[in-house]
């Protein structure tokens, strides 16, 4: 039989962890490690293909085009983006290629620069909600929406940022390159931070400033690719209902009638477990093949179906 797929979502705790400084060692090691986990799912005879978020990393870029605008044209947020998966896809290769070689294999490995296209009607585009990039006063702010015509909003109290719209991704631009480096057994890093947004105008794609959640975005890709699992990979080793109440239970298997029944009870809140269920709900539907939550420690015994939170048809 031929080898199984499985596309598997890392969470930022791949490569920082609360409290830490994103600084390269701190983000190289914590790749490292996951790239240790990641090669047990390999070798228990899978292939692989990885994705990850890029809040943090995407964030810091911005800040820091923006502390240099003066000396060096200020990028674009979707260029910054493009730079964050050049950097995370550096870290993911060569830890990667090292768990490899030291294990005697040849280090397959490549990146792939990926666009999500989103829909320029897309409701979210008339109600910019994540916050980027650097604060600024109330008056620079009055003065980069009058100039720029960005929209900006009060952060809790610290100041005024720019906001831009989390739009769903529709399609992933490369996903057939994608399929062909899985079936000529390349480990494939893809779609980091979701995918660069780009907007289709008369035939052309184009970036676009906004953000995109990489949960749904890897529901998607998997979908596309047809892969056998999603997996998404974060700090908890379930998903819960009553999470953090005292009768808070971990869910195992579950089918997908029964998760839609809690997601619609409000168990998973929005912008951390909320994606996770949606994206994995999403996934079973197009597909009937199992989406899997837990954390990075736990993927092989995950699919082995011994923990873990399984969506199944
Ligand atoms: P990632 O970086 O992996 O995307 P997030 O912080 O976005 O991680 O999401 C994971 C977090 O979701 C967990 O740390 C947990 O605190 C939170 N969470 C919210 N609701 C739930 C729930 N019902 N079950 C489990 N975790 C939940
Ligand atoms: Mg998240």
């Amino acid at each position: 039989m031929s080898q199984q797929t499985i596309v598997i979502a890392l969470g930022g705790n791949a490569m920082q962890q609360p409290g830490q400084k994103g600084t390269h060692e701190i983000q190289l090691e914590n790749v490292r490690i996951a790239c240790e986990e990641i090669y047990k799912v390999r070798k228990a005879g899978y292939r692989v293909v990885l994705t990850s978020g890029n809040g943090p990393q995407v964030g810091a870029i911005k800040l820091q085009n923006q502390a240099a605008a003066g000396v060096s044209p200020e990028m674009p947020l979707f260029c910054c983006g493009a730079m964050s998966q050049g950097i995370i896809g550096y870290w993911m290769q060569q830890s990667m290629g090292n768990v490899l070689r030291s294990a005697g294999e040849e280090a397959k490995v490549v990146t792939v620069v990926t666009q999500s296209i989103v829909d320029s009607n897309d409701k979210a585009f008339a109600n910019p909600t994540k916050p980027v990039g650097r604060f600024y006063t109330e008056a620079e702010a009055k003065e980069v929406m009058e100039k720029e015509g960005k929209i900006m909003k009060e952060d809790a109290g610290r100041g005024w940022r720019v906001v831009v719209p989390s739009p769903r991704p529709q399609t992933i631009v490369e996903y057939k390159v994608i399929k062909q480096l899985i079936d000529s057994g390349v480990i494939v890093v893809c779609t980091n931070g979701g995918g660069i947004p780009v907007i289709e105008k008369n035939g052309k794609l184009e970036g676009v400033d906004s953000v995109i959640d990489k949960d749904l975005a890897t529901s998607l890709l998997a979908t596309q690719l047809s892969s056998d699992y999603l997996m998404i990979l974060t700090d908890v080793p379930n998903a819960y209902i009553n999470y953090k109440q005292p009768n808070q239970e971990k869910l195992e298997t579950i089918t997908l009638e029964r998760m839609l029944d809690l997601e619609s009870q409000g168990h998973f809140k929005a912008g951390s477990m909320g994606p996770k269920v949606r994206a994995a709900i999403e996934f079973v539907q197009k597909t009937g093949n199992p989406a899997i939550i837990t954390s990075l420690d736990k993927a092989v015994d995950a699919l082995a179906g011994v923990c873990g939170t399984r969506i199944v048809k």
